[in-house]
């Protein structure tokens, strides 16, 4: 069964509409690539579905459990344990070495410093910059900081990994290699991805495509 589904999702901002009736379905362990102009709502969805948004009107279902019923703290709590986040940029916390970001969510989770960072060195050697363990995120590449972002997320063995435009400070030469390890290191560990992208070459790194327009969702079976 589905992993992820949201039914009838509205939201507005004062006057304006973000979401106007979306809906989304991800199975485990499936890359879905949210596509769209931007402006159309992407972000506000992806935002909705990870907990981070709440919805004004409609459903979100998570394993069985309805997000949008859930408390704050008991969402924080979810959204800790079971999700991974990659964002465009500036997600690393500067002062701490690239390990230590990567380990800092497993230390959040309660794991002890060693144990954390040894997990850390794994996911790092993973997503190859177990080369700029000890480097800040200010003396690495935009390439590397986002490969550290991308195993900070999967260092806690996540469900699902919310991705918004990861790829969209790098080059695409860059981009692609981001993707490409994003996507393996996602599905050797069974996460879901929900990437949200307006580039056709990153969506291409997705098993489905879910198009927003105006607030509206459709969902599109790859034509190959
Ligand atoms: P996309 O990710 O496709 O670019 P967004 O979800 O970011 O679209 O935005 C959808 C619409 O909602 C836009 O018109 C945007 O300006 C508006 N919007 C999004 N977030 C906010 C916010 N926090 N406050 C006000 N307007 C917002
Ligand atoms: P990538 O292919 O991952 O983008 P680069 O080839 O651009 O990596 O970078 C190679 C090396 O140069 C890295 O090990 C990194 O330490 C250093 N470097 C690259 N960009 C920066 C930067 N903006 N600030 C500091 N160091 C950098």
């Amino acid at each position: 069964g589905s992993l992820l589904t949201a039914h009838g999702l509205r939201k507005t901002y004062g006057p304006t509409t973000a979401l106007d009736g979306a809906a989304f379905s991800i199975h485990p362990g499936e890359v879905v690539a949210v596509m769209g102009p931007s402006g159309s709502g992407k972000s506000t969805l992806l935002h909705c579905l990870a907990g981070i948004v709440r919805p004004d009107e409609g459903t979100i279902t998570y394993d069985g459990r309805e997000l949008t019923a859930l408390r704050d703290a008991e969402l924080s709590a979810l959204r800790r344990s079971e999700f991974g986040f990659v964002f465009q940029f500036g997600q690393l916390v500067p002062e701490l070495t690239c390990v230590e970001n990567v380990a800092l969510p497993l230390r959040l989770n309660g794991a002890k410093r060693k144990e954390a960072e040894a997990t850390a060195r794994t996911w790092m050697e993973r997503l190859e910059v177990d080369d700029v363990t000890a480097k800040r995120p200010g003396e690495v590449s935009g390439g590397q900081g986002q490969r550290v972002a991308v195993a900070r997320a999967l260092a806690t063995s996540p469900r699902v990994i919310f991705a918004d435009e990861p790829t969209g400070a790098l080059d695409s030469l860059n981009g692609e290699r981001v993707m490409e390890l994003l996507t393996e290191a996602a599905r050797s560990a069974n996460a879901a991805v929900v990437l949200v992208t307006h580039e056709t070459r990153v969506a291409a790194y997705s098993d489905r495509e879910i198009v927003v327009r105006d607030g509206r969702s459709r969902d599109m079976e790859r034509v190959v």
